[in-house]
């Protein structure tokens, strides 16, 4: 509860200053516009544009240049300075660097704007502007057939690099999901983090769908799959489909949601394994007495 009343607080702080931000973000636009126009294309542009970084969207330059949001980042790449030159499209020496060093720099570059990328899309600069990629759809669909094309968010599992690679995140049935590109796949989830997606939706609560109502019932010849069957007992399930969250929860639960599936209408039985008794916080009625 009292996560969940800080990030409250965070997403109205957050709510607060994006009115503050609106005209600069309108002006942004407008730059960015023209500068597609122009010959010259600076190093986040063409980063942003390769194939595979779609989900990445354009971090200002005034952020990057800004040393306190950049703290403790010097020491996870490698030629730090270098690297965030070429970033900023400032020259670097390259008679200082060998061929070598070059291509360590502009991997260094890669990684460093991944780094900030997940620090900038929490701004609200920066969600404003994966708002937009989201409405434009950019980080795809969810591939869950009852969620009926819900447009997804990147997420990472981890917020330490090198550990997952991103995932996408599907607001409706709030499931996660490999990303549809192998090269989207390949990018790391903590360029995006574990926070974004979640904080992003207390953020635009307008965007949040309500859940989908249907649940699939697999049949064999149009039959449903009896619950006594080895299909739903290897599964771990000890009730009839479509009663998938009544069957889990706990015994003692006074809310019945078992009222969506056709075989509904028979009684729970309780939990069978030590983990859902446990997890019901009392002790279970079938099982037998300790010894005394
Ligand atoms: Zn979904």
């Amino acid at each position: 509860m009292c996560e969940g009343k800080a990030l409250e607080k965070m997403s109205d702080a957050a709510v607060e200053q994006s009115a503050e931000y609106e005209d600069v973000s309108d002006e942004d636009s407008s730059q960015l516009t023209n500068s597609s126009d122009e010959e010259e294309v600076n190093w986040i542009n063409w980063f942003v544009s390769l194939k595979g970084n779609e989900y990445f969207c354009e971090i200002e330059e005034d952020y990057i240049q800004d040393d306190f949001n950049l703290t403790g980042l010097s020491v996870m790449v490698p030629f730090y300075d270098y690297a965030l030159d070429m970033m900023l499209d400032i020259e670097i020496p390259l008679d200082k660097l060998t061929e070598d060093q070059l291509e360590i720099v502009e991997t260094a570059a890669e990684v460093l704007y991944g780094l900030i990328h997940a620090r900038y899309i929490l701004t609200i600069k920066g969600m404003a502007r994966m708002a937009d990629k989201y409405a434009q759809v950019d980080f795809g669909r969810c591939p869950r057939v009852h969620c009926q094309g819900q447009p997804v968010l990147p997420i990472g599992i981890s917020d330490i690099p090198r550990n997952h690679s991103v995932n996408t995140f599907c607001p409706k049935c709030r499931d996660v999901f490999y990303p549809k590109s192998a090269r989207q796949a390949n990018l790391d989830g903590s360029y995006f983090g574990t926070t974004f997606a979640h904080l992003f939706l207390l953020v635009h609560a307008d965007a949040i769908p309500s859940p989908s109502q249907q649940v699939y019932t697999p049949r064999i010849f149009g039959f449903k799959i009896h619950d006594s069957s080895v299909y739903w007992k290897a599964h771990g399930r000890i009730s009839s489909p479509g009663v998938d969250g009544a069957a889990r929860s706990s015994p003692n639960s006074k809310v019945s949601r078992g009222g969506a599936g056709a075989g509904a209408a028979l009684p729970l039985p309780p939990p069978q394994s030590g983990a859902a008794a446990a997890s019901a916080g009392g002790s279970p009625a079938h099982l037998p007495a300790p010894p005394k």
